[in-house]
């Protein structure tokens, strides 16, 4: 059950994985995933998804392709 302090965290996510927020939200994210495992374990998956996102776009991305990588990783 995420408490406050998780919905913040995971509202920022994207804005930390792309280091687009500031210096103090980066540090504050970074603390609360340190303390909180399930918010790691959806930093750590965004993470992943980016990456094969990253990998796969590398050739011309048919359109979809970010639905069914999503799609193959909630299978998984
Ligand atoms: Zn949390």
């Amino acid at each position: 059950m995420p408490g406050d302090d998780c919905r913040e965290a995971l509202e920022q996510l994207h804005t930390y994985l792309d280091h687009e927020c500031g210096a103090d939200l980066e540090q504050a994210i970074r603390a609360h995933l340190g303390d909180c495992p399930p918010c790691l374990d959806r930093a750590d998956f965004e993470q992943q998804l980016r990456a094969i996102v990253a990998r796969k776009c590398k050739d011309a991305a048919p359109s979809g392709l970010l639905d069914r990588v999503i799609a193959d990783l909630k299978e998984t």
